[in-house]
């Protein structure tokens, strides 16, 4: 196994989270229910444990909505097309959401699940949480509402980012090394 150089720690990532949740908490605490809207696959890790922490504070309805996006023909670099893999089947028209995803790069997933969700879908509002994010390689601008931490121009892996299927189970963010 190829040797991996951690960029931030199981506990960094532990208080990370926790931290974001409290924000998410404070900025919905007179909402009745928080919607969440979690990308998958990449994003279930990240989403699992946020979505843990803002109920561990207690006092919230959440439901967590699952859609699958990527570019077509597969592969991990975006091609520019984006297409939705799997849908939301629920009904999320007036609702205020929350896109939890894993990494913004280029911007172009994002922007398209947000117009999806906005136009298709009829959703009151759109609101990005994602726990990484790559500025240096935006190709389209996003307006990231929650970040977790900012990362340099390298392919990243663990805590849910995979690489060729590989690495998601890492309890680390780190980059391959060589
Ligand atoms: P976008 O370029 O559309 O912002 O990013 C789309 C997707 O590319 C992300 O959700 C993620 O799945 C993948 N991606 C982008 N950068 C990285 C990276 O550094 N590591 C991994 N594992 N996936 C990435």
């Amino acid at each position: 196994m190829e040797e991996i150089e951690v960029l931030i720690d199981e506990e960094e990532i532990g208080l990370k989270v926790r931290e974001m949740a409290k924000v998410i908490a404070r900025e919905h605490k007179d909402e009745k229910e928080i919607y969440f809207v979690t990308v998958l696959e990449g994003a279930r890790t990240f989403s699992d444990d946020l979505i843990k922490e803002v109920m561990a504070l207690g006092g919230f309805k959440v439901k967590n909505y699952l859609v699958k996006v990527g570019s077509y023909g597969g592969g991990s670099e975006s091609s520019g097309k984006i297409e939705v893999k799997k849908g939301l089947v629920e009904d999320v028209c007036g609702k205020e959401l929350i896109i939890v995803e894993d990494i913004v790069d280029t911007g172009l997933t994002l922007c398209f699940l947000k117009e999806y969700l906005l136009k298709e879908k009829n959703a009151g509002s759109v609101k990005i949480c994602s726990f990484l994010d790559k500025p240096s390689r935006r190709k389209v601008d996003v307006n990231v509402d929650y970040v977790g931490y900012v990362v340099p121009d390298k392919f990243v892996v663990g805590y849910g980012l995979d690489y060729g299927g590989r690495y998601r189970e890492l309890p680390y963010v780190g980059v391959i090394k060589g």
